[in-house]
């Protein structure tokens, strides 16, 4: 391996020393030529660190052809260093290029995904712990009440850091040092290690239905048979998890990797509790709020392969797994797995890619599947397996529109303003009396998405962004839902100084959680939204606040509609269903229809049926249509038909293109030089360039482009092409959105 990699920068000249490509995680680089001692062996898939510049970075031995034009081998810089790591798997590199050259990204910014941060790739440093000495205490040890009191502290055997112990009997350091020296304690070093325990594959899980057996065995039956894409489509409830656990549990006994991607994992807890009960052992978690050892650990861990079952949002997709054999994608039809900035990619889509490039199967799990995935499902492109039903016969919920034209809040007099339309007033009061709970969904964070001078007409607006601020009254501040700008909210308009003018325009959950406080003074309120929770420990105990009924009414935004299970929940209210579909957005049908059905199926999953009330001005819209007949494949194909018509994806291909600039004009000249140079082909169409749907975002003027093909051209290529020409200010920032999501 050695002569062939090695030599390739001059295969010719045995007198030249040796060189290679290595590539760097440089967000705007490809691969560097280097030199290789004569005492190193070196391979593609290697980590090693090079010098660069006056640094010294860490890299991968990469494949890539030698560049002609590169200096003279005997002028490369050399290697430093092999770090003690297994090597990047070749579908692991061949990914890195696929991503690199599909997303329009170098591949140094994919890699840089991989390596995580530069300290995730050291090894753990070893930690000092003491415990209780494995050796009779010396019988010439003075028992002071203090040391007394740290023996019996240790008397377990644990082992702790000296502060921990300390802090446990109650005691100061030296004691600890003291009985240290005396030999009653004992110091060692431990080096920390992930996982602790490998789940154990052949614990028995729940007995299936025959249903849910069937579709197991079908899932099983790809595991160990190459590469394999399959939609797992059940109802909400209908044991889709239990079911790809099978998989999982198939994968793990063929001592293969697996990898769960869920778009929340924040709020993931109900789901790791059921991963430990039926496999005996948590999961590695791989999320953005790890702390940098728990990183560091989990990162090794994947590499060597001792992390046999990795669960994370989508940037779990880049580790360096050395024997992946299963991914499964849970709410494939999540935008959130779409990563925006950065490399711009869709994780699911990316899963699948990885999934053929490593020969293995995959698995997409939905109750709502998305359209992309439905059609190939029908096209034979994807295998499918359906559960149509609720596990245990739970009925679905029963939905209800409640036209607001004809049944409006009516505002009350002691109450103010309302969003409560009469007939969702009286469910909720009936469901409070039947002693069971409702959620009220209301996407929108905060108190009022806008505030208004009464007096002047005077309207709060970020400084940065084309947006309005949004009152967030329990904290006193107008906040930017953008860029993050904040401010105190003020007493009295800065336009016109009058004190009582100011007035708060709309609902957010704050302001309906005002108005059912008001009505149900007795309920046990609590808002669900991302500034109410903060990571997964506050998460899961809400959870355990609803399941265990310390709550009655819960006002929750998206973070509340996914996949929990509240036995006790039988009445679900959507304030406004209208919410999503303003705006031009391709997939505001498709994203509203998957939002409010998920919202939907948190009531009624045990005993009690639920109800589901949505509150629209739009009865007649399709996707309120589609909800109340519960017909969501006539829905999806009559999206389908529409996108279908007018070439748009899944079926003809798509990119945005965004030009930002610090200010206006330089926007503007930008967007005409791009316009200018689009190249001129049949089966190619730029549409714009328009305002991007934020004008302005963090004090950059952004102007897009929408470039439609039919799915024969070669889309890259052709952007490559024309992009690579263009010579725009350096101010100017492009960036290049292959599928792009929202727009
Ligand atoms: P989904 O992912 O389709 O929403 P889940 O897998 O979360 O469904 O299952 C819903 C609930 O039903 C969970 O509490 C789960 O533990 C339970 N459940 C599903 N299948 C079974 C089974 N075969 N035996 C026992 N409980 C089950
Ligand atoms: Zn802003």
């Amino acid at each position: 391996e050695l002569s062939r990699s090695a030599r390739t920068g001059d295969p010719g000249d045995p007198s030249k020393p040796p060189c290679l490509r290595v590539l760097l995680p440089l967000p705007l680089s490809g691969t560097f030529s280097y030199a290789v001692p004569p005492e190193l062996a070196l391979s593609p898939g290697d980590y090693v660190t090079v010098p660069l510049g006056r640094r010294e970075v860490i890299g991968l031995v990469w494949e890539s052809p030698p560049d002609e034009a590169a200096v003279p081998a005997e002028k490369l810089k050399a290697v430093h260093a092999r770090l003690d790591l297994p090597p990047l798997p070749q579908d692991h590199r061949r990914f890195i290029d696929w991503v690199a050259g599909y997303s329009l990204a170098p591949p140094g910014a994919v890699l840089r995904m991989t390596l995580s941060s530069p300290g995730a790739l050291m090894p753990p440093k070893p930690m000092r712990r003491v415990r209780r000495a494995d050796r009779p205490t010396p019988a010439d040890l003075k028992l002071t009440p203090a040391r007394r009191r740290t023996l019996s502290a240790a008397e377990d055997g644990f082992a702790r850091s000296q502060a921990e112990l300390a802090r446990t009997a109650g005691v100061g350091i030296g004691v600890i040092k003291g009985l240290i020296a005396t030999g009653a304690l004992e110091e060692l070093e431990i080096v920390p290690q992930l996982p602790v325990d490998a789940p154990d594959p052949n614990r028995p899980g729940p007995s299936l239905s025959v249903e849910q057996r069937a579709a197991a065995d079908d899932l099983m039956g790809k595991v160990a048979n190459g590469f394999s894409v399959t939609l797992l489509d059940g109802v909400t409830g209908s044991g889709k998890t239990e079911v790809y656990f099978e998989a999982v549990a198939a994968a793990l006994a063929a001592g293969r990797q697996v990898l769960v991607l869920l778009p929340e994992i924040a709020l993931s807890a109900q789901w790791l509790q059921r991963f430990a009960r039926r496999f005996g052992t948590a999961p590695v978690e791989w999320h953005s709020d790890l702390k940098s050892t728990e990183r560091r650990l989990a990162w090794r861990a994947v590499a060597e392969g001792r992390a046999k079952v990795v669960v994370g949002a989508r940037s779990a997709l880049f580790l360096p797994y050395s024997e992946l054999g299963l991914i499964v994608v849970d709410e494939e039809h999540e935008a959130a797995f779409k990563q925006e900035d950065g490399v711009i990619y869709h994780a699911r889509d990316m899963a699948v890619v990885r999934a053929r490039l490593g020969d293995f199967p995959i698995v997409l799990a939905s109750a709502t599947p998305s359209l992309e995935s439905m059609v190939n499902a029908q096209s034979g492109k994807y295998g499918e397996v359906r559960l149509p039903n609720r596990h245990g016969g739970a009925e679905l919920p029963k939905v209800q529109l409640i036209d607001l034209r004809r049944d409006p809040p009516r505002r009350d007099p002691d109450i103010g303003v309302s969003w409560l339309s009469p007939p969702l007033l009286r469910a909720v009061e009936e469901t409070l009396q039947s002693g069971a709970q409702a959620l009220l969904y209301l996407n929108r964070r905060g108190y009022a998405p806008l505030t208004l001078c009464r007096a002047c007409g005077h309207r709060f607006e970020c400084p940065s962004c084309s947006a309005w601020l949004v009152e967030h009254r329990f904290l006193g501040r107008l906040i930017c839902h953008h860029c993050g700008y904040t401010t105190r909210t003020p007493e009295a308009c800065p336009a016109c100084g009058e004190t009582e003018a100011l007035t708060p325009v709309g609902p957010g959950v704050e302001r309906l959680a005002e108005e059912v406080t008001r009505r149900f003074p007795a309920a046990r309120l609590q808002i669900m939204s991302s500034d109410s929770i903060h990571g997964p420990a506050e998460a899961s105990e809400l959870i355990r606040r609803i399941q265990a009924h310390e709550l009655d009414i819960v006002i929750g935004t998206q973070l509340a509609a996914k996949g929990h299970h509240f036995p006790l929940l039988t009445l679900v209210g959507v304030i406004d269903a209208d919410l999503g579909l303003k705006g031009g957005d391709l997939r505001a049908g498709e994203r509203t229809y998957h939002l409010l059905h998920q919202v939907a199926g948190r009531a009624g999953r045990a005993e009690r049926p639920g109800r589901v009330l949505i509150q629209t001005y739009d009865p007649d819209h399709p996707v309120m249509q589609a909800l109340v007949q519960g017909d969501r494949d006539r829905f999806l194909a009559l999206e389908a038909e529409q996108r279908q018509a007018g070439d748009w994806p899944p079926f003809g291909r798509l990119a945005a293109l965004i030009l930002s600039a610090p200010d206006p004009d330089m926007a503007d000249q930008a967007a005409r030089l791009v316009a200018r140079s689009a190249p001129l082909l049949q089966d190619l169409r730029v549409l714009g360039p328009a305002e991007a749907p934020l004008a302005v975002l963090r004090g950059r003027h952004r102007r897009r482009f929408l470039v439609k093909a039919r799915r024969t051209l070669p889309l890259q290529q052709v952007l490559r092409r024309w992009l690579a020409e263009l010579q725009l200010p350096n101010a100017v920032r492009l960036t290049v959105d292959i599928d792009p999501y929202s727009f």
